[in-house]
């Protein structure tokens, strides 16, 4: 009669609040959906989260990996997860803890179903029933990136020291090379990385502006080498994605800065999204518009060391509309030809035929299949969403025609961290 009843053990999935930075990789990511948001929080839903651990990799500051052994029918909801400010304390299990109070007519035993259930859901991985299109680890070789030094809570300031504009005055695209540096303090950074910026002053709620998010434009030795500064590639954002009028928070404040203004920066962030640090490494660098930010940082790293002879070969496909709103168009030109081959796809050139990065990878077909037959080749994508699945098609297809199989190819780039995606 005194049996114990069975009790559901959940091994919850939690984001932390005070680290993340709110930039829609996780959401993106979850197969089934089970991640939302509000204008507060980014959150797990308990009853459709299966722990497939898909979003764990590519989130940029470790914030996603958060789990909780509770009791399934405690787990903490949606609506409760949007109003934290920071996670709950740890709480015991009723059988792990004598304190605690024991669920009633649950067996509290050592032995007992739920701390059995308990041992199992914190011992076992994860099953993982997701393959994401990119690496979810580094190259063997990248340096060691260091993550979270600075965070909401405890900032650094920067200074501006340069702002200026990358596209041509009379277009549309505002983009603006931004240079921020950090004095004395360390902020060590490695090329593939991202930095947040805490814009000043509250949103809609009165609550303090989250972070956002940016790639960084300069090599690890900073925007000049041998100074204690980066750059980013902002673009001024006046419309949302569906061409609606939208202000930017924090890329027009950033836009707007003037030199000596200080800055609210956290990070760095990304730990996957790095270049090879052995000698002879090819990359193919695949972006659109301000995607390019890290394809700079990663050039600029090469060109730097131009006359070393350890450099690889680099290709690099740009997409953006004109030539006049193709950020860093002049000093890209002016890289020797047999220093980088540049393909610029350029969607909206009068008198030109729209085309797309991924169509240029398909004229340069042999070329691209050629690296990407050398084991020293990493290939890295970021830029907007919508070209991923353009950008894979267009590698199968150059694959295939070379006689290889891409599936094949695809899971050994994906394994040995060679193909990397960075797309919103
Ligand atoms: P954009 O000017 O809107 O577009 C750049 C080019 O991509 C245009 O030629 C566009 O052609 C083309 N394009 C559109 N859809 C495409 C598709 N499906 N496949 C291939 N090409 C396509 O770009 P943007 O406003 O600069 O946006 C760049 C993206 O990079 C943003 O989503 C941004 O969030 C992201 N990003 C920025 C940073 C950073 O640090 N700033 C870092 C990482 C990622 P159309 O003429 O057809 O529009």
């Amino acid at each position: 009669m005194n049996a114990p009843l069975p009790v559901d053990v959940l091994k919850q999935h939690l984001i932390d609040p005070e680290i993340c930075i709110r930039c829609n990789t996780c959401e993106e990511t979850c197969p089934v959906d089970a991640i939302t948001h509000d204008s507060n929080n980014y959150v797990v839903d308990p009853d459709i989260c299966n722990g497939c651990m898909a979003c764990v990799p590519p989130c940029p500051t470790g914030s996603i990996d958060n789990w909780r052994l509770m009791v399934r029918s405690e787990a903490y909801s949606v609506q409760e997860q949007f109003g934290w400010e920071e996670l709950p304390k740890e709480k015991a299990l009723p059988a792990a803890s004598p304190t605690s109070t024991p669920i009633e007519g649950a067996d509290t035993s050592l032995d007992s179903p739920l701390s059995q259930a308990a041992e199992t859901l914190a011992a076992a991985p994860a099953q993982a029933s997701f393959t994401p299109a990119g690496a979810s680890v580094p190259p063997w070789s990248a340096a060691h990136p260091y993550v979270n030094l600075y965070t909401h809570k405890a900032p650094m300031t920067a200074t501006v020291v340069g702002n200026y504009r990358v596209t041509g005055a009379d277009t549309e695209s505002d983009i603006h090379h931004i240079v921020l540096d950090f004095g004395e303090l360390p902020f060590p950074v490695l090329e593939g990385q991202s930095i947040g910026i805490l814009p000043p002053g509250v949103d809609a709620q009165g609550r303090p502006h989250h972070a956002r998010q940016y790639s960084l434009a300069s090599p690890r030795d900073g925007e000049r080498a041998g100074y204690n500064n980066l750059s980013l590639t902002v673009k001024r954002v006046t419309e949302d994605h569906g061409g609606a009028a939208a202000h930017g928070v924090c890329s027009n404040y950033l836009c707007d800065l003037a030199k000596n203004d200080t800055v609210q920066v956290i990070g760095p962030f990304g730990h996957t999204f790095l270049m090879p640090n052995h000698p002879r490494a090819n990359l193919i660098m695949i972006c659109t518009g301000t995607g390019s930010a890290p394809m700079r940082a990663m050039t600029e790293r090469y060109r730097r060391r131009i006359d070393s002879g350890e450099n690889g070969r680099l290709m690099l496909f740009f997409g953006a509309r004109t030539e006049r709103e193709l950020p860093y168009f002049g000093p890209l030109m002016k890289l020797p030809r047999d220093f980088i081959d540049i393909n610029l796809a350029l969607s909206r050139e009068p008198g030109q035929p729209k085309r797309y990065v991924q169509d240029l990878i398909r004229d340069r077909a042999a070329q691209v299949c050629d690296l990407l037959a050398d084991r020293n080749t990493c290939i890295y994508v970021c830029g907007l969403k919508g070209m991923e699945v353009g950008v894979l098609d267009a590698l199968r297809d150059v694959t295939m025609q070379s006689g290889q199989d891409w599936s094949i190819l695809h899971e050994v780039l994906r394994r040995e961290g060679r193909l990397h995606f960075e797309t919103y």
